[in-house]
């Protein structure tokens, strides 16, 4: 399948209050068997955590909102609980 066309978004970065994520209380986990790499949950997180080349998730600002697995067509983001 090919790829979605590249655009430009921001892309996260430490805060004042600094980083982000310690108060998560799930986390994204991807079946990479099930993914056809599509870019979709890259696009829909609206904290521009996820690499759309190689589609790994960065965990330190990931706020475990679940919006990439609610939109993955393939179903294969799993929302798993953080055991702090
Ligand atoms: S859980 Fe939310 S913040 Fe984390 S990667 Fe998915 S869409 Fe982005
Ligand atoms: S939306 Fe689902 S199938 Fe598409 S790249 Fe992300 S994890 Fe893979």
């Amino acid at each position: 399948m090919s790829r979605m066309p590249k655009i430009t978004i921001s892309v996260p970065h430490e805060g004042g209050a600094g980083l982000t994520g310690t108060w998560r209380t799930f986390r994204p986990i991807v079946d990479r068997e099930t993914c056809n790499h599509c870019g979709i949950c890259a696009m829909f997180c609206p904290d521009a955590v996820i690499d759309p080349d190689t589609l790994e998730i960065d965990l330190v600002y990931c706020k475990g909102c679940g919006i990439c697995s609610n939109e993955c067509p393939k179903k294969c983001i799993k929302m798993v609980r953080e055991e702090h």
